[in-house]
């Protein structure tokens, strides 16, 4: 296919070409070309997914839940066979290390493993005799058409945080994955062919804001599964919530991470040094902020400095780079203007500065080097701001309570973690931290498949969420049946 044809939509088991000619495209960002194009999808694509998802639909939840995991458990296999190329593909067109990128297809497969479970999984509840003669009965029946609507920063994982369960729940879905990074999924649907899924159960439509309002709006889409930044996540559970749908929506964050004096500094440093730079930044679960207590700070910020300018940057190709490229120019003239704020107006010091880092043949990529801003103002924008970047702020505090009180301070509640050694400390952090996701002496906390990835606050719209039993409630409705059969006399056994 040429560069300048988008790539086809995927609907009723087809590849459709969109009905418009607006395209968008899709940068490799370690070299700035053009890997592909994608088209921008709007109504008329959405109406025609959601349709052939409904005919689906039907047939599909008709199927028992022992059957519909049957191309559950081939898709494991054929994700396994293909791990080196979907890794591949999420390199190409995230820039991640190759590393992080089998890292993110593990994830996914994980997520696959447990919706494999849903005989079980999905069971409800039963008593019997709540009245005499009479038994009541909790049942899980799938929701219809479900949408799945991903970031850019994990092609391959975040889309199977949701498909999985969806399916094995008996739902038909359309997924919307990141204009940024739409490659992955693309090539995924193959493997879902492959695996045996009915046509139709699985649409793909490709856009931007356009296919994702349309999905909103469209009466037939039951819920809506979204990852993205808050901005767009609150207005996507405002928009999805008020057609009446069930929304969960995982937003942006600045995650605090704590260190006491009694942590060990050296392997804490290198801890936070890698959930910090890890993926140049661009994750979720990354520290943006450390929040040393008392003596903590120079030995901290002395070895963390180490661990960022040690970094070997570069096209995440390359088995020896530790940290690839930011995903857009865009977002490398963003975070290059977030840290020359913090330097030039909140008179933070810049002990790494990552700014105008060039790398040798990949001049025209997108990359910014790891980046430590030292003594950055607490109360400062930069410490309230997501810089989707490999920046790491260090604040300095007297107390853990000072500690605690800024971690909950801020808008986002993704993730906060403490590194100590001290047990009762991290006992107080664990319970009192206002955030979903806690890591002690751990610097990404990332829930396996099979718990739930728990933002809270200004990181989440919503209540249940991605993952494990989550997923299965998110993507069921839960009927009672209360029965009696009232006894006749002349039928006896
Ligand atoms: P984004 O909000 O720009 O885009 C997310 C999705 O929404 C994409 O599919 C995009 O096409 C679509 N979109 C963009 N603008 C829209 C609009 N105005 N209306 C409707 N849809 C729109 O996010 P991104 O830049 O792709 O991803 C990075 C963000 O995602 C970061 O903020 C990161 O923290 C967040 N994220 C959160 C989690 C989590 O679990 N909480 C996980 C990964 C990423």
């Amino acid at each position: 296919m040429s560069l300048s044809t988008p790539l086809p939509n995927y609907i009723g088991g087809r590849f459709v070409a969109a009905a418009g000619d607006a395209s968008a495209a899709v940068v490799n960002p370690a070299t700035g070309s053009e890997l592909s194009r994608i088209p921008l999808s709007g109504a008329e694509e959405v109406s025609l997914a959601v349709a052939s998802a409904s005919d689906a639909f039907r047939a599909w939840r008709e199927t028992p839940p022992t059957d519909r995991i049957q191309p559950l458990f081939r898709l494991k296999a054929l994700l396994e066979r293909d791990f080196e190329e979907l890794a591949r593909s999420v390199t190409l067109e995230a820039g991640k290390t190759l590393a992080e990128a089998r890292g993110e297809v593990r994830r996914a497969i994980e997520n696959v493993e447990v919706a494999c479970g849903i005989p079980s999984l999905m069971q409800g509840r039963v008593l019997e005799d709540i009245a005499r003669g009479i038994d009541e009965f909790m049942i899980r029946q799938p929701l219809g058409v479900v949408a799945v609507i991903a970031p850019f920063n994990f092609p391959a994982m975040i889309p199977f945080w949701f498909l999985p369960y969806a399916l094995a729940c008996g739902n038909a879905v359309v997924v919307k994955p990141s204009d940024k990074t739409p490659l992955t999924v693309h090539r995924v649907i193959a493997l879902l062919e492959e695996a045996g899924f009915p046509p139709g159960v699985v649409q793909v439509v490709h856009g931007g804001r356009d296919a994702v309002e349309a999905l909103l709006d469209h009466p037939d889409v039951a819920a809506v599964s979204f990852v993205g930044s808050s901005p767009v996540a609150r207005a996507v559970y405002r928009r999805a919530a008020a057609k009446g749908k069930r929304v969960q929506c995982q937003g942006g964050a600045k995650n605090p991470v704590v260190v006491l004096p009694d942590a060990d500094m050296t392997a804490a440093a290198a801890t936070v040094a890698e959930s910090a730079f890890g993926c140049a930044g661009q994750r979720c679960l990354a520290a943006s902020l450390a929040v040393t207590v008392g003596g903590a700070g120079d030995a901290f910020a002395e070895a963390v400095a180490a661990e960022a300018a040690g970094r070997v940057v570069g096209s995440g190709l390359d088995e020896s780079v530790e940290m690839g490229p930011v995903i857009r120019d865009e977002s490398r003239r963003r975070i290059e203007g977030l840290i020359a704020q913090a330097v030039e107006i909140e008179d933070a010091r810049p002990v790494v500065d990552g700014r105008g880092l060039s790398v040798a043949g990949h001049e025209d990529g997108y990359f910014v080097g790891p980046t430590v801003l030292d003594r950055l103002p607490a109360e400062g924008e930069i410490a309230r701001t997501e810089i989707f970047g490999p920046v790491l702020g260090l604040i300095r505090v007297e107390t853990v309570e000072h500690a605690l009180a800024f971690v909950n301070s801020g808008e986002y509640g993704n993730m906060a973690c403490i590194f100590t050694n001290d047990g009762p400390s991290a006992r107080r952090f664990r319970r009192d931290a206002l955030t979903g996701n806690i890591g002690v002496n751990v610097g990404v906390a990332a829930p396996m498949a099979f718990f739930p990835f728990s933002g809270w606050r200004g990181s989440f719209f919503g209540d249940l969420h991605a993952q494990g039993a989550h997923a299965v409630e998110f993507y069921t409705q839960t009927k009672v049946v209360v029965e009696r059969w009232p006894r006749d006399a002349s039928r006896r056994f």
